[in-house]
Order: C-alpha cells, then structure tokens, then sequence
C-alpha cells in the first residue's frame, strides 16, 4: 500500500490545484492520501470528492504553525472534522493575525522609506492562508528594492532588519488540546527541523499522538532515531513528502517517500 500523508496545494502554498494533485497522486498509483495545507481546511471538500472519483483513500489533514517557547514547530493533524466551528474560529484568527502583521511590516518599511502598499503585496498572494514574508519579498524586487528574493529576505525581512515584524505566537499545547478536543490525531511534522530536541518530550506530554519520521529532509539515521523514540513511546510514526509543487529545498515529490506498511496500518486503524 502506497500513502503519502503531507502534501499542499493552493489553498495554501502548494502549486498545485486540489484537482490536478489527486490526478497526480493516481498517476503515481498512491492509495491513502491526505492533504495539509498550512493553517487552512479549504482544500478539503475538493479533495474528497476527486479521491473518491479516483478510488484512493481521503484522510483529511491540516499543518498548524505555532510556538513551543520561541521555537516554531508545525503540527499535523489527520482526521480533522470538516464543519467544526471551533476549528474554523481558531484558524479564522491566526488569519487574521496574519494580515494584521502584514501590514505592520508595511507600516516598518515605509519608515525607511520603502513604498509598499497592501495591494501591492496582494498581488503575490494567491492564498491569505499562507500570507507572509514571501509575498513582501516578491513585491520587493517587483519593485526594485531589492534584486532578488534571498536579498529582499536579507535586507528587510529577518530578526534585526527594519521590516521584520513577529507573527502572534500561539503556544503548541493550545494546538494541541484544539486537535484533541475535536477528536483528531495530532502528529509532529518534520521533528529533525527543530533545533532543541527537548521539546519533543513535553509535546509528548501534552497529547502528541505521533511522529513524521518520513520526510524528505530526514537522513536515514535520523529517521531511524525516531522511529525508535516512537515505538519506546508507542506513538504512531508517520510520513509524507511534503509536496508543494516545486523543487523548494525540503519539499519532495509526490509518493517520493515509502513509509513501511506496519506504520500505515497501525495509523489508519487510529484515524478517523
Ligand atoms: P512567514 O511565515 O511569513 O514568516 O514566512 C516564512 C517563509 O518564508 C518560510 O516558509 C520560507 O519559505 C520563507 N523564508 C524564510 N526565510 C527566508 C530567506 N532567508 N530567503 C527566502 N525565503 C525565506
Ligand atoms: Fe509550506
Ligand atoms: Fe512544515
Ligand atoms: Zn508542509
């Protein structure tokens, strides 16, 4: 059985439409299939129904950014009701949030006399839900200010340069107990992404149901490190390729990652 569980499309920022991904996922013969745009359930409905077209197996999924003290970590979360007001008024919030620190950057920039406006940032934006620092940055050198988008990145994007401004942090073990609360599976999403370990412990100890031991930007041993972490604690070991479309450093193919069948079952006997 072949299943790739993190994937995006362009509800979030995947290039990929909901239509043309599950076409994919059949080409490459995937039979369990979730999607997990970044903080957005938008995707959901079309996916479903082109996977039951195509026969493949639908988990619906979500990736939530949030905090865990100033360490950012994104957390999975699969079988996640579709019509849950309380999930829908969460995410609603941290869109908020994100057009709100969009335009406190653009408020920061005009003060060095860089002269962006909303809609010239909205431009780049195909989806609100991953509204950020990328499309400021495209915007920057549409504009000129700067050559290109590593450079718009360096001179006015990141800690300690004119334009960077925090998005609202939301502490991990909310995340956690909103999963919990509406009866999905929550699952840490590239664990070798964060930089002091010791924070997967108190995940655990706040209800993480899992761990993405598959994903592209694991080395073998680190995959086999937690999958060993995993076990010890009984905890479901997941994986995905984190598609987006393109060829990002950390994003894979799709279907690009086997994840042994044991995993796969031990999981969909667990999810809704
Ligand atoms: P945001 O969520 O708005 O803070 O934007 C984070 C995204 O910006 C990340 O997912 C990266 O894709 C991108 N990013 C962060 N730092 C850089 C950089 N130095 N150069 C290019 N892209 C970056
Ligand atoms: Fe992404
Ligand atoms: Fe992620
Ligand atoms: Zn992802």
């Amino acid at each position: 059985m072949k299943a790739d569980l993190h994937n995006h499309t362009t509800a979030s920022d995947g290039t990929y439409t909901p239509e043309k991904l599950v076409q994919l996922a059949q080409r490459k013969k995937i039979d369990v299939l979730s999607v997990t745009d970044h903080d957005t359930t938008a995707a959901l409905p079309q996916i479903e129904s082109a996977c039951k077209k195509a026969g493949i197996q639908f988990i619906s999924g979500i990736e939530i950014s949030c905090h865990v003290d100033d360490e950012e970590v994104h957390i999975l979360a699969y079988g996640i009701p579709q019509n849950s007001e309380k999930l829908e008024a969460f995410l609603q919030l941290q869109l908020q949030d994100r057009l709100r620190r969009l335009k406190e950057i653009l408020v920061q920039l005009e003060k060095v006399q860089v002269d962006l406006s909303f809609d010239d940032v909205k431009h780049h934006i195909h989806s609100e839900s991953a509204a950020g620092r990328p499309h400021v940055a495209r915007a920057l050198v549409y504009k000129g200010y700067a050559p290109s988008i590593h450079e718009a990145f360096r001179r006015y994007l990141v800690p300690g340069t004119s334009g960077y401004v925090p998005r609202q942090k939301i502490a991990a073990e909310k995340v956690l107990q909103l999963i919990l609360e509406v009866r999905a599976l929550p699952v840490l999403a590239h664990p070798g992404l964060i930089k002091k370990q010791e924070h997967l412990e108190s995940l655990v100890d706040q209800g993480l149901a899992g761990i993405e031991a598959y994903h592209p930007i694991h080395a073998a041993w680190q995959r086999a490190q937690y999958e060993k972490w995993a076990t010890e604690r009984k905890l479901l070991v997941t994986g995905g390729s984190d598609f987006h479309g393109d060829q990002k450093k950390g994003h894979g193919s799709l279907g690009s990652i086997a994840i042994p069948q044991t995993h796969i079952e031990h999981f969909l006997s667990r999810v809704n």
